[in-house]
């Protein structure tokens, strides 16, 4: 799917909605504070904003952002989970302008963190960094996968496989995916228009996830620390814009 000029400005202003709704969380996640009032937070950001939520709803999900402490991965629901000195959570944010969709996430330690979680967020958001730098005119979109997967895996870590990023527009998830690692097909060509959110997942150990009975928590099978940084990004001519920013 192409997207216009006129689309992209659209995408340009949920991601907005999206950045703020980070910056709104990261400064409220303290330890002692609920994730259940980090959800209350992201969701006065879209009201004041006059966007809507594509999370709340979606196929039943009862809150306008994931948030996945620790050894989860993603798609926490927000609840009584009570912050910690020392825990790293992630929260997964979204939002839509105009009908036009935005998409981010990002890992933050609370309080002071270990060196080993430390390094698990810097590599993490290094990989969505090297796979956003292959959004560009001509590439091929499974070249995003490889360049996350060599990141993670030079570090001693493993991409989750289930869970992947996606095409994003008129819809939160659209088709293609993007895998974080190598699909064992080439994707396609990649043109300016294309909007793409990549979302590495990355965990400290083994890449097995386990669903949990509440039917959207996911963890680590081994029970390792896991990390997700997400952006929505154009391929354009010049290559990749970010659009989930301030
Ligand atoms: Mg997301
Ligand atoms: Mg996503």
């Amino acid at each position: 799917m192409i997207r216009s000029s006129d689309e992209i400005a659209k995408m340009r202003r949920a991601g907005r909605v999206v950045a703020e709704m980070h910056a709104a969380t990261r400064a409220a996640a303290k330890p002692g504070v609920t994730t259940a009032e980090l959800d209350r937070v992201a969701a006065e950001v879209i009201e004041r904003r006059g966007a809507r939520s594509n999370f709340l709803h979606y196929r039943g999900f009862p809150a306008v952002i994931c948030t996945s402490p620790n050894d989860m991965i993603v798609h926490g629901i927000p609840d009584g989970y009570v912050l910690a000195e020392g825990d790293i959570l992630s929260v997964d944010c979204g939002a839509i302008v105009e009908g036009y969709h935005g998409d981010a996430a990002f890992t933050m330690g609370i309080g002071e963190i270990s060196p080993e979680a430390a390094r698990l967020l810097e590599v993490t958001e290094r990989s969505l960094w090297a796979g956003i730098e292959q959004l560009r005119p001509g590439n091929r979109l499974h070249r995003v996968g490889e360049a996350v997967q060599k990141v993670a895996e030079a570090a001693g870590y493993s991409v989750v496989r289930e869970y992947v990023g996606h095409a994003i527009g008129t819809a939160m998830h659209e088709d293609p995916q993007v895998p974080n690692y190598w699909p064992g097909t080439p994707g396609p060509t990649l043109k300016p228009g294309m909007v793409f959110a990549v979302e590495p997942m990355v965990n400290a150990g083994g890449p097995a996830t386990v669903l949990l009975d509440d039917g959207w928590s996911v963890v680590t099978a081994d029970g390792s620390l896991s990390a997700h940084f997400e952006h929505t990004i154009a391929v354009t001519a010049d290559g990749p814009e970010v659009l989930t920013v301030l």
